[in-house]
């Protein structure tokens, strides 16, 4: 057992064992490690932390053994452990000193020593993530660097030179409260945590993935991390612990934010590293430690759910399997559409909403890109239905409108009214099940709008009676596709179709025929002149007024315009009224209103 030594320093609050040493060593007037050889002390064991060789140490000075044991930074193998916490190599400050100007004025303003023995080295400023003092609001001040190893964790001789300066220090300190993540890690190591999704984590990896993201959040996805300052890294530890304090769901948020400011940007690679910068290049490439594990999982998380990437590709090194999302690229790739196509139906269908994007930034998810190719496989737009069945555009027209061809909605927008090719194929197998083959040559039978026309009937009504099975005879031309090879016999369809023509003209029509203006026409009708009728449009089916023949006939029997007076008698209107007034026949009175000149004909010479 030795003796207790004269001459010894009182341990200060929070003083780790290498600069008590340092400071017993000095009081005795040598250096740490000459100190420790004299009384046989391994200076490398208790700046490791071994607790034999720091209890010898205690013994020395008289000082209790537990209090410089806690603020113990133990080597455990490549590690280090401080209190319950796991820290690493770069965690700790080895070749630099800091020191908070603040306390070490209070050390000295309070001891009789001498200012160079009274001032002590605190536990938080060996680690390497505080960069200020929570006690005094000031940011830490470096006093030493590049220290050789014979020198280094020797307190007293290191800040040796500063110690006259330290008003001068002190007067240009910054002023400023310490991060978020200061005040995390120092009370991680007091024990009392309080971030759950940090508190998962190991202090120096808090301290690297906090320090990694707030880098990015405050100067950019291509931050050079390893020029920045000690006060940008104070800035970039705050920034991060503040998105990183609100778990996965702020660390999500953040990503989510990159993203969105990266796809602004047309061009340029769409991957990980590029978007994400080196949020993504620091965990994938130079942190393998699992403690990065859950920094991995949820960036990996975002990335699968954010980015078009396929079951092959890679996240951290491992295959994505299962893919989330397409780009119009990728979809076009995997399913064999044509891009510019499926870049239509992805617009129409208001997946996009940013339609000005590329091809490659426009995402969606594949289950939706699954029903848009599933759809269009079964699904075809107006424009392309004449030619899947062969049938002319004014045939089907009038098929469509008579709704032997039915059209659905599926949403808003042209493209998105379609025709399911599966109603299309029955459509076509209703007029084709009963056909026969005709040899190549037989002219015995006529197409359906051919037949149709001949017959004096709409198709319609040729393609109604096929498929009510109506006709024993349809052929069929083993040369030609669709509704065109369907052929059938005119003599077949007329007893079925007499009478169905129209009994008379749409208004439209008998304009032309009487000569009167359209106008006019209104006004007779209005005035009872010319009854209408409502009737079937034998090739629309749409119900449609005409004027029937006899009604027409009845009224040209009746009046006659002044126009075709003149024009049946070769004069001007002028002349024909003249001539008319001076044999005393006055125009119809009842027609003044409808604004053109009739005569009763029975009143007309
Ligand atoms: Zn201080």
């Amino acid at each position: 057992m030795r003796n207790k030594l004269d001459l010894a320093p009182i341990a200060g609050v929070d003083e780790t064992p290498a600069s008590y040493l340092s400071r017993l060593a000095a009081t005795n007037f040598v250096s740490a490690r000459e100190f420790a050889k004299d009384f046989d002390l391994s200076f490398q064991s208790i700046v490791d932390g071994c607790s034999r060789e720091i209890r010898k140490l205690c013994e020395l000075g008289g000082t209790t053994f537990h209090d410089l044991m806690k603020n113990t930074v133990r080597r455990t193998g490549p590690a280090f452990a401080l209190r319950s916490e796991e820290l690493a190599k770069d965690s700790i400050r080895r070749v630099r000193v800091l020191i908070c100007p603040a306390c070490v004025a209070q050390d000295i303003a309070t001891s009789v020593q001498a200012p160079g023995l009274t001032a002590y080295g605190r536990l938080a400023w060996t680690l390497s993530p505080v960069r200020t003092c929570s006690r005094h609001s000031i940011a830490l001040v470096e006093v030493a660097r590049d220290l050789k190893p014979g020198v280094r964790h020797d307190f007293v001789r290191n800040i040796a030179s500063a110690i006259p300066r330290i008003p001068r220090i002190l007067d240009r300190a910054i002023h400023r409260p310490p991060s978020g993540l200061e005040r995390y890690l120092l009370d991680r190591v007091d024990g009392c945590a309080s971030s759950p999704w940090l508190d998962k984590m190991p202090f120096f990896a808090v301290a690297k993935t906090a320090e990694t993201i707030g880098a990015v959040a405050e100067y950019g996805r291509t931050v050079n991390l390893k020029k920045l300052s000690e006060n940008q890294r104070y800035t970039a530890g705050g920034a991060g612990f503040e998105i990183l304090h609100q778990g996965e769901a702020g660390f999500t948020e953040f990503l989510a934010g990159l993203h969105k400011t990266y796809q602004v940007r047309r061009f340029g690679s769409e991957g990980p590293q590029a978007l994400l910068g080196r949020v993504y290049t620091t965990f994938g490439q130079g942190l393998p430690d699992k403690a990065y594990d859950p920094v991995r999982d949820v960036i990996s998380r975002f990335v699968k759910v954010s980015l078009p990437l396929g079951p092959e590709q890679h996240i951290f090194g491992k295959p994505v399997g299962r893919r989330v999302l397409h780009s119009i690229r990728s979809a076009s790739i995997e399913h064999a559409m044509h891009p510019k196509r499926l870049r239509k139906l992805v617009i129409a269908s208001g997946l996009a909403p940013d339609p000005s994007l590329p091809d490659r930034k426009i995402v969606f998810e594949v289950e939706a890109a699954k029903q848009l190719i599933e759809r269009e496989r079964t699904s075809m737009t107006l424009n392309k239905v004449p030619q899947y069945l062969n049938v002319p555009t004014g045939t089907f027209r009038v098929l469509f409108q008579a709704g032997l061809i039915r059209r659905h909605s599926l949403g808003e927008g042209e493209l998105n009214e379609v025709f399911y090719r599966r109603e299309l194929d029955e459509f076509l197998t209703s007029i084709l099940k009963n056909s026969r083959e005709v040899p190549a040559g037989d002219l015995s039978g006529h197409h359906i709008p051919a037949a149709a026309r001949r017959a004096r009937c709409s198709a319609v009504s040729v393609v109604r009676l096929i498929q009510d099975g109506r006709l024993s005879w349809i052929g069929r031309r083993p040369d030609v596709r669709g509704f065109l090879s369907v052929l059938v016999k005119v003599d077949e369809i007329r007893p079925f179709v007499a009478g169905e023509e129209l009994r008379g003209l749409p208004i439209g029509k008998t304009t032309s025929k009487l000569h009167i203006h359209h106008r006019v026409m209104k006004g007779l009708i209005r005035l009872g002149a010319i009854r209408t009728e409502r009737q079937r449009n034998p090739v629309s089916r749409n119900m449609v007024t005409i004027i029937t023949y006899d009604e027409l006939s009845k009224f040209s029997e009746e009046f006659v315009s002044l126009f075709m007076l003149a024009r049946e008698r070769r004069k001007h209107m002028p002349a024909v009224l003249h001539d008319l007034r001076a044999i005393g026949v006055r125009p119809v009175h009842e027609f003044e209103s409808v604004g053109a000149t009739f005569f009763r004909r029975s009143e007309v010479p």
